[in-house]
């Protein structure tokens, strides 16, 4: 499976972090956001993308409302999601999975739980 990545994150900083750890794991096809409204005009006007990456805090649109949208758009709703976000409680990765979320990543994060998760959602398909 030839992945493309859609990397949603209101900070740049943020973004060039995943980005390089997902050239590091040999991914070099992405395409980013920086806010939920962004990624759902991407992701109309792209059908290539096959992996969300997105943040939870960001102004516009959040994480968990881009999730919401995707999972209730039957053009994109079996996308895997993976959210990577400073909410790291208990109360907000149950939310998040409820959404749909196929797994969750709570900042900072290494390379290697990037991987792992990435892998995780990839094997579950
Ligand atoms: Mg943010």
């Amino acid at each position: 499976m030839d992945l493309k990545f859609l990397v949603v994150d209101d900070s740049v900083t943020m973004r060039r972090i995943v980005i390089n750890s997902l050239r590091n794991l040999g991914y070099n096809n992405y395409v980013e956001a920086g806010d939920g409204k962004e990624a759902l005009d991407k992701l109309g006007a792209d059908g290539g993308i096959n992996f969300v990456i997105t943040d939870w805090n960001m102004p516009v649109l959040s994480g968990l409302e881009l999730v919401k949208t995707i999972r209730g758009d039957d053009k994109i709703s079996k996308i895997p999601i993976l959210m990577v976000t400073t909410r790291g409680v208990k109360e907000d990765i149950i939310e998040a999975l409820q959404a749909r979320v196929n797994n969750y990543i709570v900042k900072p994060f290494t390379p290697q739980i990037l991987k792992e998760k990435i892998d995780q959602i990839l094997q579950a398909a």
